[in-house]
């Protein structure tokens, strides 16, 4: 059972996309070896991603993780063994918040009545990664490098780029979401994102200079799509800031925020509970 399809976004650059979550995740091929960017879900899913990308390539896989969210990590066991890259903290969050991270959402899928999912997800093994990145980390695939890129505390204060510079192409993970018809969701702003520090870490990610930007959830865009994200969400984090200080009402930020309403109130989220 598939619910994945793949498209070629450069020369050897895949982006495989899913209905569930709208998640993307992407494949790289070197020469020697070929680069998996996140793995789906839960046990089931990152198998059935580890036999798409058999369809496409024989040689040996690495694989990287964005960041340490169950959509995109739990996976990881279906492409054992394997070196599995991700940041430092990444390895702490899997570790520290892993089991109730999968006990949450196994729960929530339990309670929309997608018991499979939720079964598979309970029964997943976590596989911490065991190459560490703080800053930066370059991978040799054979006659291609690939750069991985700690951009600064953004959606979780672990998100890793990965970045093909002769491709033009970055994998942006949940720093960048491209919902239907717009950019974040709801999601993007959990209680691991980092709001203030954000709109700096997309600056760093335009740096880079790749042209075309694939995002965790959604199609993939441009770069004058995140640099039109920022100006909001510099905004939206100076709305955050203002409600926490008591300078502006909750009524105020939503009536000013460049987003709607249930974006807004889930990036205030931590300043409106408390006030
Ligand atoms: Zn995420």
């Amino acid at each position: 059972m598939s619910d994945g399809w793949w498209a070629e976004v450069a020369d050897g650059v895949f982006v495989r996309r899913h209905r569930e979550l709208d998640l993307s995740v992407g494949l790289v091929l070197g020469e020697r070896r070929c680069l998996v960017v996140d793995t789906r879900g839960d046990a089931a899913q990152g198998a059935e991603l580890a036999a798409a990308v058999r369809m496409l390539t024989p040689r040996p896989w690495t694989v990287v993780l964005t960041h340490a969210h169950f959509d995109h990590a739990f996976g990881a066991g279906a492409f054992l063994p394997c070196p599995v890259w991700a940041h430092e903290r990444c390895r702490t969050a899997l570790t520290r918040e892993g089991a109730a991270q999968r006990a949450d959402w196994a729960g929530r899928y339990r309670a929309a009545g997608e018991h499979a999912t939720a079964d598979a997800l309970a029964a997943t093994t976590i596989v911490p990664p065991d190459r560490l990145v703080r800053d930066r980390a370059e991978l040799d695939l054979g006659g291609r490098r690939v750069t991985l890129v700690h951009p600064g505390p953004a959606h979780t204060d672990h998100d890793l780029a990965v970045h093909v510079p002769d491709a033009g192409v970055v994998f942006a993970g949940d720093l960048v979401e491209h919902a239907p018809g717009g950019s974040f969701t709801a999601e993007s702003f959990g209680p691991d994102a980092d709001l203030a520090r954000w709109p700096a870490a997309l600056g760093t990610l335009l740096s880079l200079g790749a042209r075309i930007v694939v995002p965790g959830h959604g199609e993939p865009v441009d770069d004058a799509f995140v640099a039109a994200v920022r100006e909001p969400l510099a905004a939206l984090a100076d709305l955050r800031a203002a409600v926490g200080s008591g300078r502006l009402s909750l009524a105020a930020a939503l009536a000013r925020s460049p987003f709607a309403e249930d974006v807004t109130r889930a990036a205030l989220a931590p300043e409106v509970s408390r006030s």
